[in-house]
């Protein structure tokens, strides 16, 4: 890949809003940093002079968005230390579904099950989201099962006790959760509580306010909701019922 081409792929990125990324030179070698601004300004043709050498392009061998693809996502992720959530990981939860998925649900990030499966959703707020996608489709006739759609979060690796993913966590580990969806190409994104809001859509504000319209993630629209384990606390059956008409919005949009 020449130097051009390097530049163009970065801009894609740096245009995606993601800082930094991390590549390999090689497959199997350690991934490293690179600060995409900095590069891409690096690599502009206004800032090369002739006769001043250039810093060599970094390697880009499976990061251009023509071939992204989730198992080459999942291979350049491979045994990843690059936040400090990999301390406390058992398994990384890269994400489930069909890789075709009209529909793309984003939440926060592995809890106990999900960690000890290595599978998004899979404990409690789990089986309700599945009911949810399941049991909404069903009532509004349309053909939709939990396999059909893509699964996914924010951070792949369980942060401790559950706690909210942090800033630089989030940066981190949010290249891909970008590449997923841009590897997909859905037709719409449901987020799934303020942590999905705020990495897709860069908002301070919370589910309460963003709730029930449509937002964009880059082209696709893209709606939130409550999370689903926000929704298993037993007050929230207001909460409940806006999210069954989320949900209903999103499925018919996607699905007619
Ligand atoms: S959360 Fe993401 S960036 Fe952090 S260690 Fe896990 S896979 Fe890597």
């Amino acid at each position: 890949m020449d130097r051009d081409e390097v530049r163009r792929k970065l801009e894609f990125y740096r245009d995606l809003g993601i800082r930094e990324l991390h590549v390999r030179a090689a497959p199997r070698t350690e991934a490293v940093p690179v600060t995409v601004p900095a590069v891409v300004e690096a690599l502009a043709p206004a800032a090369v002079p002739q006769k001043v050498e250039v810093p060599a392009p970094p390697p880009m061998l499976s990061m251009t968005p023509d071939d992204d693809s989730l198992p080459g996502i999942l291979e350049d992720i491979g045994d990843c230390t690059r936040c400090k959530l990999h301390r406390g990981r058992t398994n990384l939860v890269f994400g489930v579904g069909n890789p075709q998925a009209k529909l793309v649900f984003v939440g926060e990030g592995p809890g106990a099950d999900e960690d000890a499966q290595g599978i998004p959703f899979v404990g409690r707020a789990g089986q309700l989201l599945t009911q949810m996608i399941e049991g909404t489709a069903a009532k509004e006739g349309i053909p939709v099962r939990r396999p059909d759609v893509y699964i996914c979060n924010v951070v792949k690796c369980r942060p401790p006790e559950n706690r909210t993913p942090e800033p630089d966590e989030m940066q981190t580990c949010g290249q891909f959760l970008f590449r997923q969806l841009m590897a997909i190409q859905p037709r719409a994104i449901c987020a799934l509580g303020s942590t999905a809001a705020k990495a897709l859509l860069g908002t301070k504000d919370g589910v309460m306010k963003l709730r029930g319209r449509w937002h964009k993630w880059r082209d696709v629209p893209l709606m939130v909701t409550y999370h689903p384990s926000y929704l298993l606390r037993a007050y929230n059956v207001q909460a409940k019922r806006e999210a069954w008409e989320d949900l209903k919005k999103v499925l018919h949009f996607v699905y007619d």
